[in-house]
């Protein structure tokens, strides 16, 4: 399949017949094959492609409310085809490859992830909804328009996966945390912590997990890390045979929840130690691990799949952004990586990161009160629950730690307690 039939069917939700009634031509000689014909608007053929040159400029047009990167407005229909100058093969294109984060060197923060807030989708005041999945909306509309009959996607969560990073496993049951909390004075933290790992302020998974039982058909992934020293960002590193550990993993495999890696901070820059990681995480959990999100969301350029392709990767769950909520990759569901490069359909699934605790919190990234982080998490549900997408959240143990305040404590069993009477 190439790359332009992949990006119609994905717009129809997987539908072949309705797919194979969508031409993206401009010959006049092939228009009898379909029933909606897209104009391209050249994109592909520019000679500014991969350059910073085509990326749109704003105000992107819109049409029916919904902006489009590339062509305009006009929809004739002659007889039973319909004839749309829209290129949303393109515009979708642009965000399913995550193109901007190809062409563009201006845009990346110090731990070289693409700021959000810099983004086209930001800037052009969509960031909060899927505007890919609205493409398919347009399409099955011109579909219907042409005469054919084309259902909607049903308006519920396709899935939902709870996730969690295990960025720290515990706060002061290993050297540099004990010596830590002695040297600040947090003695009452340290015994307690010391007398059992369940009584450590960062072991809050018990609590997660019996918040995440309350949504039945959710996934529950845990991601590990697995690196093999923990310098600097990757600090502080966990045995994974020690007995912590252990004990996080039979609480993990006794709920039926997953385990995913959790690639080093480091890994970016020395992609082979990836497939170290993973033979590590495998090891020490007796499992077949292909899942995987990136530490610090440090996912690598779009051209450049192959640290994931070439080990066991099947599905990635790092493509957000970390300073705002919303769709980076233009859509709610799970997608192939595109390469903006090569063109190729890479084997690795992206499922869209839209909800992570920090990005709502941290004062560098959003810097929400709870109740508004609130309602911008309610309508990432609903517009997620519109397109029959993913829902992928992103809470961190630590950020529910008993030595926080309760922000994101109540804040997850606020969403949690909606999406249980909503979905
Ligand atoms: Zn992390």
């Amino acid at each position: 399949m190439n790359i332009i039939q992949y990006i119609i069917r994905f717009l129809l939700q997987g539908n072949d017949e309705l797919a194979n009634a969508v031409g993206y031509t401009s010959n006049p000689d092939q228009y009898s094959r379909y029933r909606v014909v897209i104009r391209p608007s050249g994109f592909f053929e520019s000679e500014s492609y991969g350059k910073k040159s085509s990326i749109p400029a704003l105000p992107l047009k819109k049409i029916d409310n919904t902006e489009i990167s590339f062509g305009n407005d006009r929809v004739e229909q002659k007889g039973s085809t319909v004839f749309v100058e829209a290129d949303i093969v393109a515009s979708s294109f642009f965000f399913l490859s995550r193109y901007e984060e190809f062409v563009r060197d201006d845009c990346f923060d110090q731990h070289n992830r693409f700021e959000g807030k810099k983004s086209l989708q930001f800037k052009a005041g969509f960031i909060n909804r899927p505007i890919v999945d609205e493409y398919g909306i347009l399409l099955r509309k011109w579909l219907r328009k042409a005469g054919m009959e084309v259902k909607e996607p049903n308006t519920e969560c396709s899935k939902v996966y709870l996730t969690h990073d295990v960025d720290v496993l515990e706060t002061y049951r290993h050297f540099r945390g004990f010596w830590g909390g002695v040297c600040r004075g947090n003695f009452r933290n340290v015994i307690n912590s010391l007398s059992s790992i369940t009584k450590d302020c960062a072991f809050t998974f018990d609590w997660l997990i019996n918040q995440d039982l309350k949504i039945k058909d959710a996934e529950k992934l845990f991601f590990i890390k697995a690196s093999k020293g923990g310098r600097e960002f990757d600090y502080p590193q966990y045995n994974l045979f020690g007995k912590d550990f252990r004990f996080l993993l039979n609480l993990i495999k006794k709920n039926n929840c997953k385990t995913g890696l959790h690639t080093s901070y480091y890994s970016y820059d020395a992609p082979y130690i990836v497939e170290d990681e993973l033979d590590r995480l495998s090891n020490a959990t007796n499992q077949k691990i292909s899942c995987n999100r990136t530490h610090f969301l440090r996912i690598l350029p779009p051209n450049l799949p192959q640290t994931y392709t070439k080990s066991r990767i099947t599905d990635d769950f790092s493509v957000g952004f970390a300073d705002i909520a919303g769709f980076r990759l233009g859509t709610s569901r799970a997608v192939n990586w595109i390469n903006p490069q090569t063109f190729e359909i890479e084997p690795v699934i992206l499922h869209p990161l839209t909800l992570m605790d920090v990005s709502l919190s941290n004062k560098n990234y959003m810097n929400l009160p709870c109740n508004e982080a609130f309602t911008v998490a309610k309508n990432i549900i609903h517009q997620t629950k519109k397109h029959n997408g993913e829902l992928v959240l992103l809470w961190h143990n630590t950020s529910i730690a008993a030595n926080s305040n309760s922000y994101h404590q109540n804040l997850y069993s606020q969403i949690i307690d909606f999406m249980r009477d909503g979905l």
